[in-house]
């Protein structure tokens, strides 16, 4: 890609009445989930953290069997469906809720504290319905889709990685053919996350068999628009749930799903800031699940030997101010990117261009950073598998968030903007 007391009494009572409430709330959303005509509620958005949880609490029973047997986190998504959270940012008019993005990298968190596989696959499903979204314009059939995806909860996946080239986001080798009134596509698709149980797939393409490969189209295709063949396999040391198999994926959709804007402008405009923004939350989810455990181990340690402190205790702070500065970086990126998403001249600066390109530099390399912290607070309790304490699953999981586009390939395409970004003279602003 170039680019946070009164009597013990009262607090009791306190908490029971919202617990009463908060289960009411749930059994409300889910009679009207299975209940009403499909498209014709829309929750509001107050509901949607304790929808998040609901499913958040299903993710977490299932992490560990999904990431042993490297499988897809089915139990997840038929509550995320049921939960109706796949449409969430989608217009009101068009059968969604119009999600702010700040509320959906909420569910990311929220999900990523429960299985970081769950987590990301929600990540990248959001990033590809933003981009649908915001640049479909007037076309009739995105909007087609976008009901579709509402009504029936559609699945769908991401396809940017091709051949060998890797993270090149902004470059296709594969071109888009159109006949009569249809496109087709087929391309070396080598790492399409849940592709096999996703309903629909956002691809990148070249624009034509003569343009360049940075002349890009994004193609939405659903699942009764393409075929997958499978040429690699996903046997990976973390984010196993992700189940991002390589395929050779062929295309064959009416042409109004090719979006009507170029991806340059996509990629710059939305592409790239969902991404980094809804994958940092997720990558802040996981630290955040890691550091709760390092301190739930220190508190116990302490409390089993009368108050002494465990040796890797003095690591909690340093997680702790990480995570801290983690949730500081996310946070200013998605208040900079709600205050301008809407002015494309200030989103095609160098200035923000450069800041929202860092971010997923920054928030993967604090993400780990807070991780392998709290394993060292944790010690062998952590390091080991067999333990409440162990962080296991969370450190193979979070060493894929700098490989995720390699952040070196992001940094070295990152100099010459550098050279050229403005450096802030005043700290307030
Ligand atoms: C959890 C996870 C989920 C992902 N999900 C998706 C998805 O849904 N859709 C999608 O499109 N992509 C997905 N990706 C892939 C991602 O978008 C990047 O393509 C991938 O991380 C590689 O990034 P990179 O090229 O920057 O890094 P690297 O892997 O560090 O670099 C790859 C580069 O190394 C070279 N290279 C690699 N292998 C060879 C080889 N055998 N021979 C010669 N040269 C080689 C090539 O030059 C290539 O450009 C996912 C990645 C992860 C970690």
């Amino acid at each position: 890609m170039t680019q946070v007391q009164s009597g013990v009494i009262a607090y009791v009572y306190t908490s029971n009445i919202r617990h009463k409430e908060r289960k009411q709330r749930i059994e409300f959303v889910n009679t009207i989930a299975v209940n009403a005509p499909v498209g014709a509620h829309k929750p509001p958005e107050e509901s949607l953290d304790s929808r998040a949880k609901a499913v958040a609490a299903i993710a977490a029973r299932h992490a560990a069997e999904v990431d042993a047997q490297s499988r897809f986190p089915q139990e997840a998504f038929e509550a995320a469906k049921t939960q109706r959270l796949l449409g969430v940012l989608v217009p009101g008019a068009l059968g969604g809720e119009g999600a702010s993005i700040a509320r959906v990298a909420d569910v990311c968190f929220r999900l990523g504290q429960a299985c970081a596989s769950t987590g990301m696959i929600y990540a990248m499903h959001q990033v590809k319905v933003a981009c649908l979204v915001r640049h479909r314009h007037d076309s009739a059939s995105i909007d087609g889709v976008l009901r579709r995806l509402c009504a029936e909860q559609l699945l769908l996946a991401s396809s940017t990685t091709e051949g060998q080239a890797g993270g090149n986001v902004r470059s296709s080798e594969a071109a888009a053919v159109y006949e009569n009134d249809r496109v087709t596509l087929e391309r070396q698709a080598t790492c399409i996350s849940y592709g096999a149980a996703a309903d629909g797939i956002v691809t990148t393409a070249r624009r034509s068999a003569d343009a360049p490969g940075s002349d890009q189209v994004l193609i939405a295709f659903l699942k009764e628009d393409y075929t997958l063949t499978q040429i690699q396999t996903w046997d990976t040391l973390g984010m196993r749930g992700t189940c991002s198999i390589g395929y050779v994926l062929r295309g064959n959709a009416p042409k109004g799903q090719v979006m009507p804007e170029p991806y340059e402008s996509i990629h710059r405009r939305t592409m790239v800031p969902f991404a980094h923004i809804l994958w940092g939350s997720v990558w802040a989810g996981v630290a955040t699940a890691a550091v709760a455990k390092a301190q739930a181990f220190v508190r116990a340690a302490a409390r089993k030997s009368g108050g002494q402190m465990p040796p890797g205790a003095t690591q909690l702070g340093k997680a702790m101010y990480t995570l801290r500065t983690l949730r500081a970086t996310l946070r200013d990126a998605m208040r900079r990117y709600e205050s301008v998403m809407d002015d494309t001249k200030v989103l095609d600066s160098i200035d923000f261009q450069s800041q929202i390109t860092l971010v997923k530099v920054e928030a993967s390399e604090l993400a780990v950073a807070a991780v392998l912290a709290a394993l060292r607070v944790c010690g062998l309790s952590g390091y080991r598998s067999d333990t409440e304490f162990s962080l296991e699953r969370h450190v193979r999981d979070i060493l894929s968030s700098p490989l995720m586009i390699n952040n070196d390939r992001i940094l070295s395409s990152f100099t010459s903007t550098a050279m050229m970004a403005p450096i802030a003279g005043v700290l307030s602003e």
